[in-house]
């Protein structure tokens, strides 16, 4: 019989995100990191506004009118900005730009599995160097290896750490490759690493809007890096890979900036507030930079939680990795579902 796949995709395990449940479930849904409250009104409002005209053409090919505002958000260049179809997108065109056999792909775990998807697409060579117990960075041993690519999730997923900028920095210095520094979560943190673009022509930032803007729906990711990086980029993305309505509603949601923060700064209250209610459980809590926790009951009892508030439409992420077995990552929710949640594993256990 023929084989239809490359051997590489007929060896790769498929990628499985979170569930996600038909549109109007009653589902109280905590397993992607999605924001629970809702877009900008501003960004609604743009989406109201869609001109049939701007649907009948083709879309403008960089996504020039986001690159704009986010340029004056982010106070660097448009030309160091490329969109794409969230930062998926983008992170797969780096693999495809820089990567193929023989190259190395390195990365601290557990992280983003993306990043081993994307390696294997490209049948690169996967090297995973766990961090320690306490989630140091193990610079040196990423320094040895010297990768085509290295990604760094900071804010971590699903440990919620943050990675010291000093670390980065000795990375982006002696790494010849490109440095990834994947910023998903950047919105709930304090620090950022935006700054190492402008000394470092092989580092690249990664932002989405799917999680401080509430868009995850639209699709909307960019990267920021020097336009020596981002001109191998351009040359292997889709022609029109944003289109016309994802750069309008984003342009509105990135240039209010006033929404974002407040929706942020809500989150991160009920963050505070969902740790000492797991923590009263005895629950070990990992410090979050993000918008969810990582979590380990006391009881060893992760899946059995996992499975018994699936069963009451309670959804979270049960990893079932080696290390993180008995961790549950749990997305923070409104006020309002959380307190579900508390009184729904209060019961189980
Ligand atoms: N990076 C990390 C670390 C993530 O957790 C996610 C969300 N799953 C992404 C990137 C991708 O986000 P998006 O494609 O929605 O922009």
């Amino acid at each position: 019989m023929t084989n239809f796949f490359r051997a590489n995709v007929d060896a790769m395990a498929s990628y499985v995100p979170g569930e996600q449940p038909k549109r109007g479930s009653q589902v109280i849904k905590l397993n992607s990191n999605e924001n629970p409250y809702p877009p900008s009104p501003k960004a609604l409002a743009a989406l109201q506004n869609i001109d049939g005209e701007w649907l009948r053409r083709y879309p403008e090919p960089f996504g020039d009118q986001f690159r704009h505002a986010a340029s004056q958000v982010l106070k660097v260049p448009s030309d160091w900005i490329i969109v794409g179809n969230g930062s998926d997108e983008i992170l797969n065109v780096v693999m495809r730009a820089c990567t193929e056999p023989g190259r190395k792909v390195v990365y601290p775990t557990p992280t983003y599995v993306l990043y081993r998807t994307l390696t294997e697409m490209q049948a690169a060579d996967v090297v995973e160097i766990p961090y320690t117990q306490d989630y140091q960075l193990p610079v040196a041993e990423l320094i040895a290896v010297d990768g085509a690519v290295t990604f760094i999730a900071s804010p971590n997923s699903p440990s919620g750490h943050v990675v010291p900028s000093a670390d980065l920095e000795k990375l982006a210095s002696q790494l010849s490759g490109v440095l990834v520094i994947d910023e998903a979560y950047v919105d709930f943190a304090e620090a950022d690493a935006l700054a190492l673009v402008k000394d470092y022509e092989n580092v690249m930032i990664i932002r989405t809007l799917s999680k401080g803007y509430s868009l995850a729906g639209l699709r909307l990711g960019f990267g920021i890096a020097q336009p020596k990086l981002l001109q191998g980029l351009f040359k292997v993305k889709d022609s029109y890979n944003i289109d016309a309505i994802a750069c309008t509603v984003a342009t509105a949601a990135i240039t209010d900036q006033a929404y974002k923060n407040a929706c942020v700064a809500k989150i991160k209250a009920s963050r505070t507030q969902l740790t000492k209610e797991f923590q009263q459980l005895g629950f070990q809590v990992w410090e979050s930079h993000t918008n969810f926790l990582l979590v380990q009951p006391s009881q060893q009892n992760a899946a059995y939680l996992y499975q018994k508030l699936k069963e009451q439409q309670i959804l979270i992420r049960y990893f079932p990795h080696p290390g993180l077995l008995d961790k549950l990552r749990i997305t923070i929710g409104t006020d309002e579902q959380n307190q579900i949640l508390v009184n729904a594993i209060k019961a189980l256990l």
